[in-house]
């Protein structure tokens, strides 16, 4: 097994270790996405996982793995909001704590989210970059433990659960579709996925306001794009422009990326909503968006992930009223 890839071996030893602290979510067939796309359309409801993302996973698993004198420092990270208030779950879960540093871009309900899990939070700058700095200084002057939100082994390894049981719910998946932003989902779930069954298709979908990973593929190497606001929110930010493990898997793994305009999530929410029967944020709605959109060739039973459903409420209402008149 390559250095520079997670392995099936590393995601079983996950889901293990995790077992008692995720939910299994449910997969649920729609009918609506099964007659628009031609074939059977399966829906992983990990909206409804603890802290409202797959997040939890990961972090759960990166916890887990630190050593006693690791969980007394503490510890600390970047994120627009998700990655946050999993680790802030988590940490709590073990018996430490988490300090999340965040940029201005991050909506309030997200903020609201990682306080109520007990974390300490900081908002730095307009970036995720810039909020990355201030996770270094802490490392540096505090000894707290960094865990990034996608570049890191053992989040990838957790994240990589979700795949383990979408291919036990679902075994005859032929197309899984894949939120893309810093690549930890996608890297986990295809090699926990493509381990078991290597024909299976992984399609990564983003937005198409600064899609880094995209961006990343096309140039070959880890790029900077501008970071632009977009109702998928949780899908913003940079790859890194040292990027170890998730450029080089989703190179490997990934063998297409969709991109949605921000009209084409804006249906996606509204879809989940009016047929589906649920609440999701932008960014877990974007598999929905891109069946509706047309912009998926499926032969054989489709896949796919509401990832979160950490939305702010007037902003879901605003969208989904939207979408009546
Ligand atoms: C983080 C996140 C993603 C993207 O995951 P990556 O591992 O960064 O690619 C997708 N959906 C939601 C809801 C998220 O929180």
């Amino acid at each position: 097994m390559r250095a520079n890839c997670v392995s099936v071996v590393e995601i079983n030893a996950a889901r293990i270790r995790i077992a008692d602290h995720v939910r299994r979510t449910f997969v649920e067939p729609s009918v609506s996405l099964s007659e628009r796309a031609g074939q059977p359309v399966h829906l992983k409801l990990e909206h409804q996982q603890i802290t409202g993302s797959f997040k939890l996973r990961g972090a759960m698993n990166a916890i887990l793995s630190l050593d006693d004198a690791a969980l007394v420092r503490g510890i600390v990270a970047v994120s627009t909001g998700n990655h946050g208030r999993a680790l802030a779950y988590a940490a709590r879960a073990a018996g430490s704590r988490a300090t999340i540093c965040m940029s201005e871009l991050v909506p309030q309900a997200k903020i609201d989210g990682i306080a109520a899990e007990g974390a300490d939070i900081r908002i730095i700058g307009k970036s995720q970059d810039e909020a990355q700095r201030e996770v270094d200084r802490l490392v540096a002057e505090g000894g707290l433990t960094m865990i990034p939100p996608f570049d890191h082994r053992d989040v990838i390894a957790g994240q990589g659960t979700l795949g383990l049981e979408l291919l036990e719910d679902v075994p005859d998946l032929a197309t899984v579709l894949v939120q893309l932003s810093g690549g930890g989902l996608i890297s986990g779930v295809a090699a926990a996925i493509k381990a078991r069954k290597p024909e299976a298709r992984i399609v990564g979908v983003s937005m198409e306001r600064g899609a880094a990973m995209y961006a990343s593929l096309v140039a070959g190497r880890p790029v900077e794009v501008e970071e632009l606001p977009s109702l998928a929110d949780s899908l913003g930010g940079g790859i890194g422009l040292e990027n170890r493990l998730t450029f080089s898997m989703t190179m490997d793994l990934v063998d297409d990326v969709i991109l949605l305009s921000e009209n084409e999530i804006a249906e996606g929410i509204r879809h989940c909503y009016a047929k589906e029967r649920q609440i999701v944020e932008g960014a877990g709605a974007v598999g929905v968006a891109a069946v509706l959109a047309g912009k998926v060739s499926a032969q054989g039973p489709l896949a796919l992930i509401l990832s979160g459903g950490n939305i702010d409420l007037a902003e879901h209402q605003r969208l989904v009223c939207g979408g009546m008149t």
